[in-house]
Order: structure tokens, then sequence, then C-alpha cells
């Protein structure tokens, strides 16, 4: 028996939000997994709707939607982003029936998405197994258990255990073939202005406010044949715009992102390489610098987070100001513009004084690269999350709402607002003048 799946990216519910090469790269992983099986896979994507702007990143559409009723107070506009709520309720007509429902979950904040999508699903699919996975669903599952009408809450990775959770349902999936159909040969989207690529799964580092760890098992790297393959067959569909999602895409360089590059030079592709996650800049020498630069890097984030030694070491010492200035000037050796080149660094990290990121400012200014300002918000099992709950600040049963960095600066920063927001102009203007 053929049976009929579907799978949904819920809505990102939340007060500003840009389409920065996004996509639910976990849910297309299952996607593909279930390829293997007697199956017929339908797909919502409730974040696909945007309008393309450089490199294939996009604005995406919204409604604007009432708060929720414990941030009623928050005094920002609050929205669903991605296809309309109309739009989801006229493809979950035209599927007609489904077997079983995949929800994902993303950010722990925006599980009211998650729960309007699970909640619409019971209306006008009634009486179908729904299993929610993803982020939130791993760090929160009691929270997802209590909040979201789903019948199983999966927790983790993907793993074979995801064929025992689904056959639970009475759902007997039969295997027809042995390696599984790429995400994008499903022809999920009808437009594919990028393509995320991950090369690697997990992190070897242990940030104190970084969840990669709680996630992921281990630190993974794929065989780089198998990476190649992917950009090449990507590329003969006609995407040019590539993001990798890595934790630590140049983590042991001279056997994964040396040989890779090396490779992508050689064919000769034309593409336009993205990193929105951080690299770690002390990895980064002549030698990877060039090759960045010769197989098309255009968008370079490399992570900082603060300028002050003792809590880059209390943080987890993935980096220090001087490799960071060199990571700078190999970067800039190579021929990366100012533009191109881009750092993140945090404020609102417990204990931050806003002169300590005043000061990451100054520094990043003289080495004239993008600064990137990001907002501290806590992660549930974190080292940071329990030093709060230790220290009375937030208690462990938060709701992850608050989590949403614009409520928890609001709330738990403490900084002067207008200090804040002085320091939030100046780096613009800086990023403008570049
Ligand atoms: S290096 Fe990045 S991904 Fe790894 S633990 Fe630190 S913050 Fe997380």
């Amino acid at each position: 028996m053929t049976y009929r799946i579907l799978l949904i990216n819920p809505w990102i519910y939340d007060f500003a939000a840009y389409n920065f090469w996004a996509r639910p790269l976990g849910l297309l992983k299952v996607a593909e997994f279930l390829t293997q099986f007697d199956v017929k896979l339908f797909f919502i994507d409730c974040c696909d709707s945007f309008t393309i702007k450089k490199y294939g990143t996009g604005k995406y559409s919204y409604q604007t939607i009432q708060k929720p009723e414990i941030i009623k107070n928050i005094p920002r506009r609050y929205k669903r982003y991605g296809i309309s709520l109309e739009e989801f309720i006229d493809r979950l007509r035209r599927i007609s029936y489904v077997d079983l429902v995949l929800v994902t979950s993303i950010m722990a904040y925006w599980w009211h998405g998650v729960k309007e999508v699970v909640d619409i699903v019971r209306e006008y699919l009634p009486n179908i197994p729904i299993i929610v996975g993803g982020i939130y669903a791993t760090l929160y599952k009691e929270h997802a258990e209590k909040k979201i009408n789903a019948d199983l809450i999966y927790t983790g990775q993907l793993e074979e255990r995801l064929i025992e959770n689904i056959e639970s349902f009475g759902i007997k999936l039969k295997r027809i073939r042995e390696k599984p159909i790429s995400w994008w040969k499903l022809g999920f989207y009808n437009k594919m202005p990028y393509a995320p690529l991950l090369t690697s799964t997990g992190c070897p580092f242990r940030c104190s406010y970084c969840a990669s760890s709680l996630l992921y098992k281990s630190f993974e790297q794929r065989k780089i044949d198998e990476v190649i393959n992917e950009i090449e067959e990507l590329y003969i569909i006609g995407i040019r715009d590539f993001a990798f999602y890595d934790d630590a895409l140049l983590y042991k360089s001279e056997t994964h992102i040396e040989p890779l590059l090396k490779e992508i030079v050689k064919r000769n592709f034309q593409l336009r390489f993205h990193t929105p996650n951080g690299l770690h800049g002390r990895f980064i020498n002549k030698n990877i610098a060039l090759l960045m630069k010769e197989a098309g890097f255009k968008t370079l984030r490399l992570s900082l987070e603060t300028v002050n030694i003792k809590r880059q070491i209390e943080t987890g010492g993935k980096i220090t100001n001087e490799e960071l200035e060199r990571a700078v000037f190999y970067l800039k050796e190579a021929g990366f513009s100012s533009q191109e080149i881009g750092v993140y660094i945090m404020y609102g990290l417990p204990g931050q004084s806003l002169d300590e990121v005043k000061a990451g400012v100054d520094f990043l200014k003289k080495l004239k690269i993008r600064i990137h300002l990001t907002e501290f918000s806590p992660i549930r099992g974190t080292y940071y999350w329990n030093e709060l709950v230790k220290n009375g600040i937030i208690p462990d049963d938060l709701d992850p709402l608050f989590t949403n960095n614009t409520i928890f600066s609001e709330l738990f920063y403490g900084y002067p607002k207008e200090e804040l927001q002085k320091l939030k102009i100046e780096v613009n203007q800086f990023n403008l003048l570049l």
C-alpha cells in the first residue's frame, strides 16, 4: 500500500524576520529519507513566500496578527511570516486526504506557528496522526507535549527510529529502494533562488550559549564527493547561490573545506557561496582565504561575539581578538571587500555591560568590516540558561515566547534603551558607509 504523507514547515511568528537563505533542511532530509519507502509525499513550506532580493535572499510576505496575551505589552507589531492562512487551508483542501502528517519546528519562540498549523490540520484532515519534530520539539519536549495537539513529539536527529514511531500508528512502510531520492528532485519548490548546503552536522565546540551539542550527538563531516555531487546536481538545475548551514565549516580544513573548495575551483562552477552561520576565524589562513575567494564566496560572516578576553574564555574560547584580526587580514589580502566580510558580536549576554559591547563595536570599526550586532537570548539546556535559572533571573519553565530576542532584550537586558538604540544607529551608519 502506498501511504500518503504530508510534511509541513510552519510559519514564523515574530516581530521581525528576513529570509537569509532559510529552508527547512531537517524536514527536507526527512522527506528524502521517506523516499526509500512506498509513499506519496506532499509538502507545504509555510515560509515559502518572499520577494527575492540580493543573492536569493528575500523579504517575507506577512500578515499582522494578534499578540499572545503574555506579550501583549510589547510595543511592536506581531506577524505571521510566509504564505497566507487562506493559501495554507486551500492547499490542505487540495491534498484532500493523507495517512500521516509530519510537522517540523525551528525556533522555540515560534511555537505558536507550530500550534496553529497542527490545529488547522486537525480541523481539515481529522483523525490523522500528527508527529512534530525539530528544534523546538527537541529542546522543549514537555512544553510541546502540553501545548501542541500532536500525537507524538519526536526529539533529536533523524534516525531509523522514526520508522518505528510511524509504525506505532499502524502504518507499515514498505522499503522500495536502497538509496533515497534527493530533496531537490521531489518538486517541492516552484522557485529555488538558492540552496542550503550542510557538509557536516554538529559542532566540536561547546559554547555556553549554544544548543548545537543538544541537537546533535556528535560532530560528523560528510564525504567530499557526496557534497560535490550535490552541488553539481543543483548547479545543473540552475542554482547559483548556496548557503552553508554548517556550525563548523572550517574545522579540520585540510581534509574537509580545502579539498572541497579545490574541487569547486577545478570544476569551474560559477557559483556564489554564503555563510550565514558564523565561521571560525581561527581556521582562516592565507590558503583558505584565497580558496574561498576563488570558489566564489560572497557573504562571509565570522563569529567574535565579544571582545572581552575573559568572557571569550568563559563562553568557550572559540576565537581570540588576534585570531579574528588575522583572519580579516587574510580575507582582505585575498580580495574580499569590507562589505563582504561581516562579524557577529552579541549584546545582552549575562553580566555583559553595554560598555563591553561598545568596545567590541570600536574594535570591529578599526578592522573596517561589517558589524552585525546580535541579541543574546537564552536557549533551554545550555550553560547560560542554567546560570540564569540558578540566579533567579528566569524560571526553568519560562515560556519559550520570552526567549524571542526582541522580547528578551526588552525585558531582561537592563541596558538604557536610548543608549542601545544610539549604538544600533551608529553601527548601521558605519555599515552603510563602508
Ligand atoms: S562554535 Fe558555534 S555552533 Fe559551535 S558551539 Fe560555539 S556557537 Fe555553537
